[in-house]
Formats: structure tokens, C-alpha cells, sequence
């Protein structure tokens, strides 16, 4: 279809999410590169968003597809029949978590992965309160909005999901008290790293503070791996980082390996709760669609033999440390992230929507933060290679100029 009349209807049929679409026509993915309807190649920083960590259309997942499409699509509704994509996904996902997390739930999103381990949450405890961090994100959804660290975000949909409390991020000494973490609290809700925030890092102390008080109060700590996960800040799963041990995990984003799929992967004991008193009462019908399973099994493959963790973690330090050459030019002030999630401060929203235009305009992608509108955003393929990550660089340095 001529692109000024796909335009036009993208314009009239899909419903817009903001006043400014970055309206790229795409013709075709591979690795770290998108290609357009016009044959520009365009450097991938963002993987749409923190998706692609092995790369868009890895051979191996596309391999798996179509092996599973050969056998069977949907066939019923989760949890009822054995079907080996998702028991082989959830058996490897058990191996590499941190134990004694071993048992998943599958979604289709990540929005939809917090809110069953919000209800799985309640529902072991039979408590009511949920504890999360100013700045957070973790999904549109009503229940995931309820615990989005941004008033102003939340304003136009409430009431919310009621009874979510709001801690200031990093600062372990306001994490208890009568709003804090207690014994009313079903859980806390964290990503170890704030992504939409403006990819803000936990001080070394934090997360085991948390962990801590979670345990005296016996809360749950529920940890939002969504983009943090699989291999993205250099350790399979960002608490690694840490060494701590969440009651559950939270992940999407990457998991499908490009096909839409998310779960919780939580204790033995806490999972059961939702399979009694009463049963059926946490169901869905597409969560953990075998396709998306066998997609995302390929990718954990990849993950795990090729060690991309590690490749993120070399990639990262580089690619940070040429960025922090380059700090003082264009307005950018300071970088910071962990493995290949890395924020880039702007002293002036302006100044960072330029760098961003002028990125793009340079065939380079990369994002904003939803929360930060100062701060950008880099989550390029973990299998970024050594070239495109100086093309990158130096496409950067072009667009502070
Ligand atoms: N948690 C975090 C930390 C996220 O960044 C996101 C999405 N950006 C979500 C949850 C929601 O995931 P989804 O868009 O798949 O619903």
C-alpha cells in the first residue's frame, strides 16, 4: 500500500497513544537493525522496548516457531493440558532463578504478570496493602496503575485498586514506620532498577533493605523483571546484582524471545494459593501460548549458551564509557545503568528531545523514560556486535554536535 495512504489510516484506525508517533513504516527486522519501507537501515538502541535482547528474529527462535506451528496453536485455556513448550519453559526458567522460585505462571504481558502476582500476593497473605516506590512502572492495567509510583499518571483512571502505599525510592530508613512496610502489607512491589524512572539504580544497601523489612513484616517482596530480566543489566536477573531473593519474579518483555509472553514465577507456597479456596479463580486463556513458550525457550537457550548476560556486561561498560566522553556536549550531563540498560541525563527536557530527533533522524533509535522526560533511554539487542556499537557511538556524538 502507498505509505501516505497507510499513514492516513494509521492516523484514523489505530488508536493514537500520543499527539507525536515516531511513525517509522517498517519493512523488516534483523539483529540490531530495523529496516524501512524506503530501505533505510536504522541501528536499534531501544529493541521496542528492552524485547529484542537476542537480537529481532533470532534464527533459533524463529526456528522454534516454526517447528510449534507444525504441531499445535491454542488448544485450550492455561493450565488444564500438557503442553510441552510451556513445561519445558517454566522448568528451565526454575533453573536459573534464584531457588526456591521454581514455579511460573504464564501471561501474556507484563502488565498482566503483576496483576497475578498482586492477587497471588493477597491471596497467600489475606492481607490488603500493597507497598510501592515513587517513580515506578509496572503496567496499565488498573491493578498495575494502582502501583504506579506517578500521580498524575494514575489521576485520570481512579479510583484505583485502593489501599497501595507510595515509599520514596533509595531511602531505606523510610521503609518502615506505620505507612511502611507492616504487617498489613501483602507485598512490595519493586523493579531493581526503575526503567520508565529514568533508569535510577538501587544504592548498594537498598534492595536488602527491603528484603529485610518484607521479611520482618512478613510481606511478600515482589520484584519486577520486566525489562531488568534476562540477561539485560549484565546477570540473568538484575537481583543477582545483589544478592537477594524475592518471594516472586515478575518478567515479560524479552521472555518471548519476540512473541508476546509474560509470567510469575514465585516459592512452591505461594503459587499454590491460587489453585484452592476457591479454585478457578485466576484463569486466562491465552497466558503462555505455546508458540510464544517455544519462541521464548529458544531464547533462554540463546541466553544461556551464549552467555549474553556477560556480552551485556562488556557491551554496557564500553558503550557507558563512550557516552561519558561525551558528556559536557549537546546538554548531556551524566550517564548511568547497569549491563545494556542505560540512562543518558539531559540538563533540559529540550535538549534531550533534540538528541533523541537527531538520533533518529540519523537512523539511530532510542527512547525517553516515561517518568524522566530529561533522561534517554539505551536497551540495545544484547548481541549488539563491536561495530554497531561504535556506529552507535558515533552516531550519538553526530547528534549532541
Ligand atoms: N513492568 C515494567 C517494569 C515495565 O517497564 C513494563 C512495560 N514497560 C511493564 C511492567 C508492563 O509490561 P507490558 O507492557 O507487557 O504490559
Amino acid at each position: 500500500m502507498d505509505s501516505n495512504k497507510l499513514r492516513h489510516l494509521f492516523l484514523t484506525h489505530l488508536c493514537q497513544t500520543s499527539t507525536e508517533p515516531i511513525g517509522l513504516e517498517v519493512a523488516s527486522a534483523e539483529g540490531c537493525t530495523i529496516t524501512d519501507t524506503t530501505g533505510r537501515r536504522h541501528l536499534d538502541f531501544i529493541s521496542g522496548i528492552g524485547v529484542a535482547n537476542v537480537g529481532h528474529r533470532h534464527p533459533a527462535v524463529l526456528a522454534a516457531i516454526r517447528e510449534q506451528l507444525d504441531h499445535y496453536l491454542h488448544v485450550m485455556v492455561y493450565g488444564e493440558y500438557l503442553q510441552a513448550p510451556q513445561i519445558e519453559l517454566a522448568a528451565q526458567l526454575a533453573s536459573i532463578a534464584p531457588p526456591p522460585l521454581s514455579v511460573t505462571y504464564f501471561t501474556n504481558s507484563g502488565a498482566e504478570a503483576v496483576e497475578g502476582a498482586l492477587k497471588a500476593a493477597r491471596k497467600f497473605t489475606g492481607r490488603s496493602v500493597f507497598v510501592a516506590f515513587d517513580r515506578s512502572y509496572h503496567g496499565d492495567t488498573f491493578g498495575a496503575m494502582s502501583v504506579m509510583g506517578r500521580p498524575e499518571l494514575r489521576k485520570p483512571y481512579e479510583p484505583l485498586v485502593p489501599m497501595a502505599r507510595f515509599l520514596p525510592w533509595n531511602e531505606p530508613d523510610a521503609l518502615g514506620g506505620p505507612d511502611g512496610i507492616n504487617e498489613q502489607v501483602a507485598a512490595v512491589i519493586m523493579e531493581p532498577i526503575q526503567a520508565e524512572g529514568g533508569v535510577r539504580l538501587p544504592s548498594d544497601e537498598f534492595l536488602k533493605a527491603v528484603r529485610a523489612r518484607c521479611t520482618a513484616a512478613g510481606a511478600l517482596l515482589l520484584m519486577d523483571e520486566v525489562v531488568t530480566g534476562f540477561g539485560r543489566t549484565g546477570r540473568r536477573f538484575a537481583v543477582e546484582h545483589w544478592g537477594v531473593t524475592p518471594d516472586m519474579l515478575i518478567l515479560a518483555k524479552a521472555m518471548g524471545g519476540g512473541l508476546p509472553l509474560g509470567g510469575f514465577l514465585g516459592r512452591p507456597d505461594v503459587m499454590a494459593a491460587l489453585s484452592h479456596d476457591p479454585p478457578l479463580s485466576h484463569l486466562t486463556t491465552f497466558g503462555g501460548h505455546p508458540l510464544s513458550c517455544a519462541a521464548g525457550l529458544a531464547a533462554l537457550r540463546v541466553m544461556i549458551d551464549q552467555r549474553l548476560e556477560q556480552a551485556a556486561a562488556q557491551a554496557g561498560r564500553r558503550l557507558m564509557d563512550g557516552i561519558a566522553g561525551l558528556c559536557g556536549r549537546g546538554g548531556l550531563m551524566t550517564v548511568r545503568g547497569l549491563g545494556l540498560l542505560i540512562g543518558m541525563e539531559f540538563d533540559t527536557p529540550a535538549h534531550c528531545e533534540r538528541f533523541v530527533r537527531r538520533c533518529r533522524d540519523a537512523g539511530l533509535l532510542l527512547g525517553w523514560t516515561l517518568h524522566e522526560d530529561r533522561v534517554v533511554r539505551l536497551a540495545p539487542p544484547l548481541v549488539l556486535s563491536p561495530d554497531e556499537l561504535g556506529e552507535g557511538l558515533s552516531r550519538m556524538n553526530r547528534a549532541l554536535g
